[in-house]
């Protein structure tokens, strides 16, 4: 990793410079934080699985017409990206009710939406990262308005692209927080990460509430066996690309 310099460490990824301008290379740590980073933790090995999930689900993605940041990995739990600069919004797309979308309006944990729920948050940890409003998002400049139906309409094929995916891998799809770049040439990429860290994955043929939990749910309710359900998603989502390539 000559030439490289550390531009950003995240609570779950460090980002590094490369000799080439338009190329970063993240690597994906085994840390886990959830609540804000009021509870943290490292989940064995979690850096490399989540660095070939993520890996995977952006060749499949890319294969249907997304662009997306992703070049390679030279390591298991490295990744070169094109550079990107990240819109400083995380865009959640829920198909079934859980976690805060219960916690703010009631609805039961399990209700299957009737159509796929869009929704902004302001990715600024100070502040615990609090849902935006359209309105609000122009208020304070977070990407130019022209921008934001290009954002909606890809986070719903991204949707659309992951739960046929997911469902083929025996996964539900409950809902998955996405992050998007611009790039150099002002298109817009899906950047960041996509796994058990950033999705509320259900085992489709367990019917028991805490055993069909496979994604981070398991270290923030302290479920245990999070290693080994991370490592089932990799199996499934590695041998689903496997057959499709
Ligand atoms: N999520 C994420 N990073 C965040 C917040 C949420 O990756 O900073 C993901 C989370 O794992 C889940 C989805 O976005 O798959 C929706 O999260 P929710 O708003 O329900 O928040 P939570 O219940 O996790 O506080």
């Amino acid at each position: 990793m000559s030439q490289s310099e550390k531009l950003y460490e995240g609570k779950a990824k460090i980002l590094y410079t490369t000799a080439d301008p338009e190329i970063l290379l993240t690597v994906y740590k085994d840390d886990a934080t959830a609540f804000n980073a009021q509870k943290r933790g490292q989940i064995q090995g979690k850096g490399a699985i989540n660095c070939q999930i993520t890996a995977a689900l952006f060749e499949w993605l890319g294969s249907q017409n997304i662009l997306t940041h992703y070049i390679d990995c030279p390591e298991p739990n490295q990744m070169r990206v094109k550079a990107v600069t990240i819109v400083p919004i995380e865009v959640v797309v829920r198909n079934i009710a859980a976690g805060s979308l219960c916690r703010q309006t009631g609805l039961p944990e399990g209700k299957i939406l009737a159509s796929p729920l869009v929704e902004y948050y302001y990715k600024n940890d100070e502040l615990g990262d609090p849902l935006l409003t359209r309105d609000r998002i122009f208020l304070l400049n977070l990407v130019d308005p022209q921008r934001l139906p290009e954002i909606d309409n890809m986070a719903r094929k991204i949707n659309q692209n992951l739960q046929s995916f997911f469902d083929q891998c025996d996964i539900t799809l409950v809902d998955f927080k996405l992050e998007f770049g611009i790039d150099a040439q002002e298109n817009l990429l899906l950047a960041d990460e996509i796994s058990p860290d950033t999705c509320r994955l259900w085992d489709k043929h367990e019917t028991d509430p805490q055993a069909k939990i496979m994604d981070k749910d398991r270290f923030r309710k302290d479920l245990g066996q999070v290693e080994t359900a991370y490592q089932k998603v990799q199996q499934r989502v590695l041998a689903r690309l496997k057959q499709w390539r």
